[in-house]
C-alpha cells in the first residue's frame, strides 16, 4: 500500500514547532503539538486556583504558542479556523497518540542528549511505518537515534526546516546510515508538493549544508565586521532585501532564529571541527554569549540585537 502522510504529530511548541504545525494546518494536515509539562504554575494559574494537574496547565506550552499562531501579524495561520486542526497536548499524557499519525517530526531543544531521551521515549510508543524525523539545524541524525532499534533507524531521518517554515522554501532532508530508501521516497515528494518546498539531500555532515555555510558567514560577521566598526544597521542594509533576501538580513535573522538557538548550533559545529582553524572560526563569538547570558536571546525575548518597542 502506498504510504501517505495525512495525520502528523510535531514535538516542540517554540518558535520552529508552532510554525511548522501552522505549516501543516495550512496545507490541510491536522496534527498534534506537544511540550513538556510545565514545571511552575504562573501567577495567573495560581490567581485561578489551578493546579500543576490541572489540564490547562499541563498542555500550556502549547496552548500558548497555538494562541500566538493566531495573533502574530503577518498571521503564520492564513485562516484562524485552520487552528483547530492543531491538537495541543504534552509529552507526559499525550505521546502514545503518535500511534495516531503517519508522521512525527521532533523540534525541541538543539540538544544530543535531550533529543536522544526523547527518541528513546517515542520509540517505546513508536509502531512500525511511522515516520520520525528530527528538524535539528545541524546535530549528527546517526547520533540521535544511536541505541535504537534498526527499524526504529530505517524510518528515521532529518527535515530540516528553514525559519520561518511558512515563507523559507528550502528544506535539507538528512537521510540516517540505515534510513530506507522508500522513507525518503515518500518524505522528498510529500515536502516538494504538499508543503511547497525545495528540497535538497544532504549528508549526515555537522551542520549539514546551509547552516555549515551559514555558521561560518554569521562568525565571520560577528568576529570581523563588528570589530572594524561596521554597525549592525550598515551590516543588514547589505545582507537583507537589497540583495534579494525576503525579509531579513543578519542581525535580524539571528534574532529571528533565537541566539540561544544559534549559540547550540555554533558550540555544535565548533565540537566537531578538529583543525585549529576551524575552531577560531567557529567559537562561540564572545557578543553572542554575553547577550544570551543577559537573556537577549532574539524576538521571542523582545530583545536581541533589536529591541520590540
Ligand atoms: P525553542 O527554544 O523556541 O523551542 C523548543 C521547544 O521545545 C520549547 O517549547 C521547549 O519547551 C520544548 N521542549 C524542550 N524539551 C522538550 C522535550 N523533551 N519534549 C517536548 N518538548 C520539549 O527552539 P526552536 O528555535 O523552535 O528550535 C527547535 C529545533 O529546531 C532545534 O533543533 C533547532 O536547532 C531547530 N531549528 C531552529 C531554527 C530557528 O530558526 N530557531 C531553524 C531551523 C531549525
Amino acid at each position: 500500500m502506498e504510504r501517505q502522510i495525512r495525520r502528523a504529530a510535531v514535538i516542540g511548541s517554540g518558535v520552529m514547532g508552532a510554525s511548522i504545525a501552522a505549516h501543516l494546518a495550512n496545507v490541510g494536515i491536522p496534527c498534534l503539538l506537544l511540550d513538556i509539562v510545565p514545571s511552575q504554575l504562573t501567577g495567573e494559574e495560581k490567581r485561578k486556583g489551578l493546579t500543576l494537574d490541572s489540564n490547562e496547565v499541563r498542555n500550556r506550552l502549547a496552548v500558548n504558542a497555538i494562541k500566538k499562531l493566531k495573533k502574530n501579524k503577518p498571521a503564520p495561520l492564513y485562516d484562524e479556523d485552520l487552528a483547530s486542526l492543531i491538537t495541543p497536548g504534552n509529552i507526559e499524557d499525550d505521546l502514545e497518540r503518535i500511534k495516531e499519525v503517519d508522521w512525527v517530526v521532533e523540534v525541541i531543544v538543539e540538544n544530543l542528549s535531550i533529543k536522544k531521551q526523547l527518541f528513546e521515549r517515542v520509540e517505546k510508543v513508536w509502531e512500525k511505518g511511522i515516520i520520525v524525523s528530527s528538524n535539528t539545524s545541524g546535530i549528527s541524525i546517526n547520533a540521535m537515534v544511536d541505541g535504537r532499534s534498526t527499524e526504529f533507524k530505517q524510518h528515521f531521518l532529518g527535515t530540516h526546516f528553514f525559519n520561518p517554515p511558512r515563507y523559507m522554501k528550502l528544506l535539507e532532508i538528512i537521510p540516517g546510515d540505515e534510513t530506507l530508501t522508500e522513507i525518503v521516497d515518500v518524505m522528498r515528494p510529500f515536502c516538494e508538493n504538499k508543503l511547497g518546498k525545495g528540497v535538497v539531500i544532504a549528508k549526515d555532515t555537522p551542520n549539514f549544508i546551509a547552516n555549515r555555510i551559514g555558521a561560518y558567514s554569521m562568525h565571520v560577521t560577528l568576529n570581523e565586521m563588528l570589530a572594524k566598526g561596521y554597525t549592525i544597521e550598515e551590516i543588514d542594509a547589505c545582507t537583507g532585501p537589497a540583495i534579494g533576501r525576503p525579509k531579513s538580513a543578519t542581525f535580524r535573522t539571528l534574532d529571528i532564529v533565537g541566539l540561544d538557538t544559534f549559540v547550540h548550533i555554533a558550540n555544535n559545529m565548533y565540537e566537531k571541527v578538529s583543525d585549529e582553524a576551524e575552531k577560531k572560526v567557529f567559537k562561540v563569538p564572545e557578543i553572542l554569549q554575553q547577550m544570551v547570558d543577559k537573556g537577549w536571546i532574539g524576538e521571542k525575548a523582545e530583545q536581541g540585537f533589536y529591541k520590540k518597542v
